[in-house]
């Protein structure tokens, strides 16, 4: 099987060009000042013009397909950009900026701010709640780092080798996930996991009619008290009970090892700053799994539909 990095949108900026041009434009170039879509934009040719450059027909304005995209303003050649949108799409534990550094040629640096970019395309703004009506969700919480960024030996030396650091001193990093079974995954990094935390994100993103299933944590209570869906389930970690029927957060705990073994695995120490970015990464990748009939190729696509309307979001993570 031929390299899927040989396709000629990863070798060309051109042709690179031209693909992001087919796929954020299927109905005709839409000029980012106006918003107008029309196949009868001016396509600028000539030397005195740079390839790729549009005049809107009703704004008068120029544009590129990289207005106002995490792309724009780059030194970085388009197709070098695909190659690392591909790259982090095709990596089940994500890819570091180091090993990006490597395969793509530029320096570090470059590197972490091209990933953190994609980063900002990865993120989604859902349609609806999870679940539904015979619907299952899954939640559960778990724990990673240290909110200061620094490693567990650090701040046992920091706090005088008073081991259980991290955890005693509260200085975890909390991620609540929602899982719907045989559907997407939502997560989120929060400040604490309390009763109040948990109804309010669980509320907020689940809908009603949906059975919610979790462990037996107390931290539920509030969420069970409420009656804030139609059926709220829970096995009993605590009694060594994983599953009962159905009633299981195996779906949910399975996101979390392949989440942990990414944070841990390949990216080593994400600062607290930065955290909720990478698990948007990886909650990209699960809901554009193969499981779910996406592959390699369309999740690339989808990745690359996502650059667009979040140039002033990217300034700030350089800022
Ligand atoms: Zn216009």
């Amino acid at each position: 099987m031929a390299s899927q990095l040989n396709s000629p949108h990863f070798k060309d900026a051109d042709k690179a060009r031209v693909y992001l041009e087919a796929l954020r434009w299927p109905n005709g170039p839409i000029c980012p000042h106006c918003g107008s879509v029309s196949k009868d934009h001016y396509a600028l040719q000539g030397e005195a013009h740079r390839p790729g450059l549009w005049k809107c027909k009703d704004c008068r304005e120029q544009f590129s397909v990289t207005v106002g995209t995490v792309f724009e303003r780059s030194k970085i050649a388009l197709h070098i950009w695909l190659q690392a949108v591909y790259l982090l799409c095709t990596s089940k534990k994500g890819m570091s900026s180091k090993q990006l550094e490597r395969m793509l040629g530029v320096t570090y640096k470059t590197a972490w701010f091209m990933s953190h970019r994609i980063r900002e395309a990865f993120k989604t703004n859902p349609a609806g709640p999870l679940g539904g009506a015979d619907k299952i969700v899954e939640a559960d919480e778990t724990y990673y780092g240290t909110e200061s960024g620094m490693s567990k030996k650090k701040l046992k030396g920091k706090y005088g080798g008073r081991a259980a650091g991290a955890n005693a001193l509260g200085q975890m990093n909390k991620i609540v996930s929602l899982v719907e079974r045989d559907g997407a995954v939502r997560s989120f990094h929060v400040t604490d996991v309390t009763g109040d935390n948990l109804k309010r994100v669980l509320t907020g993103q689940i809908h009603p009619d949906t059975h919610l299933m979790t462990d037996s944590s107390f931290r539920y209570n509030e969420i069970k008290r409420a009656k804030s869906f139609a059926k709220i389930s829970h096995v009993n970690h605590s009694k060594k009970e994983y599953a009962r029927g159905e009633v299981t957060t195996n779906t949910v705990e399975g996101y979390f090892s392949i989440l942990k073994r990414g944070l841990i695995g390949t990216y080593h120490h994400v600062s607290s700053n930065h955290l909720q970015r990478y698990v948007t990464e990886f909650d990209f990748r699960y809901n554009n799994r193969t499981a779910l009939g996406v592959d390699d190729t369309q999740r690339t696509n989808e990745a690359l539909k996502g650059i667009g309307g979040k140039r002033l979001t990217y300034r700030r993570i350089e800022a």
